[in-house]
């Protein structure tokens, strides 16, 4: 198979690069993991249903008009329900077809396939913050995007009773979600202080431009508390209690220096707690391709570097979309655009003058809607002195392989020469197991850093290698190649 432009990801980025590229002439391919485009933002119902009211309200119109265009847009090609296990760079001279190979597995027993392109995009987003506490990994605690997921793909409420603990404003996002679908919501906790939250309007130059954004807040508030659901700050949760499943959660209080009061612990009773304390990027394949990252902890860690047209340092390879930085679906679709038209120029089905001036526009409102994220970034994050209290001893760090935060401390201080992430892989399996260390990554280095008295970026990531995504040896055999 070969394309002009592979696009990996069918998020808001992705698709509005497609539609940019495609313009212009360009043969775009969009391959995703999931059945139906629109990302994480606009998840959409399972193949073959249909949810009433499916994503009202004014925060989704923008994305789903996108999401219409690009879907009913015959230009582009669609892989679907395939991921892209690497992305190799033809060396010189070879006989490949294109100067990228993709290597795509499809799900089931789909095998393996190769995508040659001239150009690529990775897009491939971001997933929830992992973060370590006593009882972390029994069922019944989830990702708050993860909860969110079932309820708005299928109005399906996962649980009876959700208490939700976090710093990202997302939280009341999915609260409401969740009782507008006929669930019960025990409250919902913000480790930082109502004053840190209000910090926001110290900059009114910002926030009025995201107006709309506080008025959606404000009314999510409001219903929340017509429901009698608590929104409480300064507190977050200590440990999930339960013998095989949730049963409840114990809080406490968090100062305004990150620390705990531990004398005044309380206990909630609940069977499902959501945990947000913000997003990593997705940035393996791009790791993995061997664009430079640089890791930025409150805008999803390792994120993939870029210039203005969103080119990363592999010349061929694009990054938009929260690859590049958490900072939510109206940035992605912008940054996506961008890269589609810079693409189109390097494709040579677009004038480098031409595209300039088409950039303007994006760019500019690039520059207002990254303002607002950053500062909503910098407010949301915990900051280290709450993930280092919540790692203790007896808490599993490594859910994969088991391996517990007492276990890596003993490791540590046994090989003191042992500074890096992929160094405590080897000896530790921490990171070895399926989810190829996309939960533990984060708090491992928070870990090293804090025993080290090192930088967090000094640890390094683990190493970035082939397969991005797990793949099915059988898939291998089976393949042509
Ligand atoms: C669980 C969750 C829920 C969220 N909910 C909201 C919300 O309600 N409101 C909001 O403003 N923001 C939300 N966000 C943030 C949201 O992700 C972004 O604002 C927006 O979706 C970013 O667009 P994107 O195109 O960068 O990435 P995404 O929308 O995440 O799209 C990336 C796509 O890439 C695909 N992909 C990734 N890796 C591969 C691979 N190797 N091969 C093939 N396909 C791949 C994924 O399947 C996905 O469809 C949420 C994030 C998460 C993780």
């Amino acid at each position: 198979m070969r394309t002009d432009f592979a696009i990996v990801g069918a998020g808001p980025a992705g698709m509005a690069a497609a539609e940019a590229a495609a313009d212009y002439g360009v043969h775009v391919t969009l391959i995703d993991e999931q059945p139906t485009p629109g990302g994480q933002f606009l998840r959409q119902p399972p193949v073959g249903w249909k949810v009433a009211g499916w994503l009202d309200g004014a925060a989704y119109r923008d994305g789903k008009r996108l999401l219409g265009r690009v879907s009913a847009d015959r230009r582009p090609e669609w892989i679907m329900q395939t991921s892209v296990a690497g992305i190799f760079v033809a060396e010189e001279g070879s006989n490949d077809d294109g100067r990228f190979t993709l290597l795509l597995e499809a799900g089931g027993d789909g095998g393996t396939r190769r995508l040659e392109a001239g150009a690529v995009l990775i897009a491939a987003g971001c997933f929830d913050l992992p973060v370590v506490f006593p009882g972390w990994n029994l069922p019944g605690v989830m990702a708050t995007g993860g909860i969110q997921a079932f309820v708005k793909s299928q109005q399906f409420v996962p649980g009876k009773r959700f208490l939700f603990a976090g710093s990202h404003p997302l939280q009341l996002v999915v609260a409401d979600q969740i009782l507008a679908a006929g669930g019960s919501v025990a409250g919902v906790l913000f480790s930082q202080s109502r004053r840190r939250a209000l910090e926001l309007l110290k900059h009114p130059a910002v926030v009025l431009r995201a107006s709309d954004k506080l008025a959606e807040t404000a009314a999510l508030l409001r219903r929340l508390s017509k429901a009698g659901v608590p929104v409480r700050f300064g507190q977050t949760v200590l440990q999930a209690n339960g013998e095989n499943k949730l049963e409840s959660v114990t809080t406490v209080p968090v100062g305004p220096d990150g620390r705990f009061d531990r004398a005044a612990v309380e206990d909630i009773d609940c069977d499902r707690l959501g945990v947000c304390f913000g997003f990593l990027s997705s940035s393996e394949l791009a790791r993995q391709a061997g664009v430079a990252c640089r890791w930025e902890p409150s805008r999803g860690g390792w994120i993939a570097e870029h210039d203005d047209t969103m080119a990363s340092s592999v010349a061929g390879i694009y990054v938009a979309g929260e690859t590049t930085g958490v900072a939510g679906s109206d940035v992605a679709a912008l940054e996506g655009r961008i890269a589609g038209l810079a693409a189109a120029v390097e494709l040579g089905r677009l004038d480098a003058e031409r595209a300039r001036s088409l950039m303007r526009n994006p760019r500019r409102r690039l520059r207002q809607s990254n303002r607002f994220a950053g500062l909503l970034a910098a407010l949301s994050w915990p900051g280290h002195t709450l993930f280092d209290q919540l790692m203790t001893d007896e808490a599993t760090l490594c859910k994969c392989e088991e391996v517990k935060v007492d276990t890596l401390r003993h490791h540590l201080e046994q090989n003191p020469g042992m500074t890096t992430a992929s160094a405590v892989k080897l000896l530790s399996r921490v990171g070895m197991g399926l989810c190829q260390g996309r939960y533990c990554h984060f708090a491992l280095t928070r870990l090293m850093a804090g025993h080290l008295g090192i930088a967090e970026d000094g640890i390094g990531g683990f190493t970035a290698r082939f397969p991005a995504k797990p793949l099915a040896i059988d898939s291998l055999i089976r393949s042509e190649d």
